[in-house]
């Protein structure tokens, strides 16, 4: 059942979308507009206009809410250092959101993960001055045409620029800006390319999409993800985070260790009504019209994943 498989983009997040104005149309990469009409193509168009959010978090760190990916930004003498890169045609609203932080220049972009929403800036940074660390599967899935089957999308080797030219397999740990920022590698989670990132001074810790605020996630079949993977995952933030420390999530608003409890406790739950449908002999529309997410569907099944979509990639995993 291929067409329930299909994402929806939520009114929530996407109404902004409409006309694209030229500025915009001439930023986005003619191989993805080509496309448009997609999930990742609508995400695109309606991105350009989205409005990105400054919040203060803690000591020199804040962080950027958008369409896409969530954006962390250290600031201080050493340059700005900022994790993730948004989706591209953001780039207006997110260097204006930087610029008003101060007037650091960019010196170093991190990718939590390959994904298109989370790397979309990785060129126009990197031309503005930043070298770009991730991990070794990023630089991979980055250098060729990627298929991603859940969005129904092949996206095209990225430009020069926007390759990370330092890349890790396990850990990396950086200092800039009288920080500690330690990177550590998950086991395939969302995809197999996923990375933490904890700014240990403040205790502050960025998790890409291994954690979605009060959102079904995406979990990315094509590239190493698996729902087991994604809830794996969910257990190693557990184990990294205290009641003290401020998590950002991949997507949805910044949250605390409770909120990270949440999330793995819902997968797990959704995880095993799944499996023991599909072990009755459930067929996956059998499975949607159960509603085993009926608890969560109404505030969890509304940003990038509609219930009925998140419960085909949970079927497929279990
Ligand atoms: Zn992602």
């Amino acid at each position: 059942m291929m067409t329930r498989r299909r994402l929806e983009i939520s009114r929530r997040q996407f109404l902004v979308a409409g006309s694209l104005s030229i500025g915009a149309a001439y930023l986005m990469p003619r191989s993805l507009f080509a496309q448009a009409g997609d999930l990742v193509g609508d995400a695109l168009k309606a991105s350009a206009t989205a409005k990105i959010v400054v919040q203060t978090l803690r000591r020199n760190v804040s962080v950027l809410l958008g369409p896409g990916g969530n954006i962390a930004v250290l600031t201080g003498p050493d340059g700005k250092v900022v994790v993730d890169a948004e989706i591209v045609t953001t780039r207006p609203n997110v260097s204006a959101a930087l610029a008003s932080i101060n007037s650091d220049p960019i010196k170093q972009l991190i990718n939590t993960h390959w994904h298109f929403d989370h790397t979309g800036g990785n060129e126009w940074l990197h031309d503005a001055g930043a070298c770009i660390l991730a991990h070794e599967n990023t630089r991979e899935h980055l250098l060729v045409d990627t298929r991603v089957e859940g969005w129904k999308h092949t996206f095209p080797a990225a430009p020069a620029g926007a390759i990370p030219s330092t890349v890790f397999k396990d850990d990396y740990t950086l200092h800039a800006n009288s920080t500690t920022l330690v990177l550590k590698h998950y086991e395939p989670a969302h995809t197999d390319s996923d990375i933490s990132a904890y700014f240990a001074e403040a205790d502050i810790l960025h998790v890409g999409d291994t954690f979605w605020n009060r959102d079904y996630p995406f979990i990315d079949y094509s590239t190493g993800g698996s729902i087991d993977g994604q809830i794996r995952a969910a257990e190693a933030n557990l184990a990294m985070a205290t009641d003290k420390t401020i998590v950002i999530s991949g997507h949805g608003a910044i949250g605390a260790r409770a909120d990270l409890v949440l999330f793995r406790d819902v997968l797990v739950e959704i995880r095993d009504k799944v499996a023991a449908l599909k072990k009755q002999g459930r067929s996956l529309p059998e499975v949607i019209v159960a509603k085993p997410g009926a608890r969560y569907d109404a505030e969890w099944g509304n940003l990038f994943m509609t219930p009925s979509a998140f419960l085909a990639l949970v079927y497929q995993g279990v």
